[in-house]
This record gives C-alpha cells, structure tokens and sequence, in this order.
C-alpha cells in the first residue's frame, strides 16, 4: 500500500515516512501543496496525509480540488489546531478522516488502517487466501499452520498479491503500490522479491500459490 504525505513541518514528516516505512508502506513526501497535486495526478496512491496549513496551496483547498477532480483516495487530514471549526472544514471538504496535532504515531497508523479497510468496502483484518492467511494488524502470516517470517518488503509485496487474489498484477502496478516513488522501474528487484516469497510460501507445498504469468505479471491463486 502506497501512501502520499503532504507535510510543511520536515521533522514530523519525516517522523511518519519511518513509521510507515517500518510497517511495510511505500511512502513518498511532499512539502506543499501544490507538488502534493502533481504527483497525485500522475500516481496511483492508496491513502493520503494532508496536512492543513501548507504552502502554495493548503490542505482545504487541495482536499477539495481533488474531489472535485474526481480523486476518491482516502485521505486523513493533519492540523496543529484542535478546533471544531477545523475538524467540519476538513471534512466537509471531502477528507475521510480527522487528526489534531501532536498525535500520537500509533493512533495515526490505526486510522490509516482503517482508510484503507474502507476502501475496500469491507471490514476486514485479515487476508485469507486458501490455507494462506496474513493478519493486517499483526503482520503474521501463517500457511497451513505454518508461520512464515517475512521481512518488511515481503510482507508488503505479499499484502497487494493477496489483496488482489485471484487478478493478474503488472509490475507496474506492484511498483505503483509497494514501492515509493524512487523505484527504478529498469531493475528486476520485483522479480526477485517474487522469488523470495515464492521460497517462503510455496516451497514445500504441492499446491503453488504465486504464479507468472507471461508477458503480464504476477498471479496469486489457490
Ligand atoms: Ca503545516
């Protein structure tokens, strides 16, 4: 899951990029508005921080350009300010979610987990796929009673295959959701992490889950 940070104040945005980071998100940060708008035209993002008072053009506005624009992708919006007033402008300008400064992290990280449920039309806290299971809160994955140690990376790559069981991926669609926006898309690191999951969840197993499939991309599958 890729998220887009719209954040002025470097420390905190630097603060929430490691955390996210540390749970598996691809991250990508912007310093004001107006960048923030660009690269939402040209991204694909799963969920987006905006914070309030920014530079070029605020969080409000740029909240509400983007619903006018169409952009659905949920967004939880920042500010130093604890205001009511603040809270309903946020949301009445299409924000999904609220969230006064300071926070604390995990709070933050609960709320986008939340967003990202949404999104999917459903409340759910894990993915199963087959005898496959991975638990977004935990980050346990557990196959055939097995618990399998992934790293971050491969937990995250094996979040968007199993969120999409059953559909062929792209690359760049891996790319666009499980990596930032520094991905050098000429490299074959996708096909190796593919291959470092495919040792820890198929290996041992008659019944192959991750499949290539030619010319396409990825498939997860019974
Ligand atoms: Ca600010």
């Amino acid at each position: 899951m890729r998220i887009l940070v719209i954040e002025d104040e470097v420390k905190i945005a630097q603060f929430i990029k490691r955390g996210l980071k540390e749970e598996g998100y691809a991250v990508d940060v912007v310093n004001d508005g107006e960048e923030g708008h660009f690269l939402l035209s040209s991204n694909e993002y799963d969920a987006i921080i905006l914070d309030l008072m920014l530079p070029k053009v605020d969080g409000l506005t740029l909240c509400r350009t983007l619903r006018t624009e169409g952009n659905q992708t949920p967004i939880i919006m920042l500010t130093a300010k604890d205001a009511v007033k603040d809270k309903v402008k946020g949301l009445d300008s299409g924000a999904d979610d609220y969230l006064p400064k300071p926070f604390a992290f995990e709070e933050l990280l609960a709320r986008v987990r939340v967003l990202l449920r949404k999104k999917d039309g459903r409340v759910q806290t894990q993915l199963k796929v087959d005898d496959l299971s991975l638990d977004l809160l935990t980050h346990k994955v557990i196959r055939a009673d097995r618990e399998i140690d992934l790293t971050v990376k491969e937990y995250a790559l094996l979040e968007y295959l199993m969120r999409n069981a059953g559909n062929i991926v792209t690359r760049t669609m891996i790319s666009e959701h499980v990596w930032d926006i520094n991905f050098d898309t000429f490299t074959n690191v996708i096909d190796v992490y593919i291959n470092y999951l495919r040792n820890k969840i198929d290996s041992g197993f008659d019944n192959k889950m991750i499949h290539t499939v030619r010319g396409k991309g990825y498939l997860l599958k019974k």
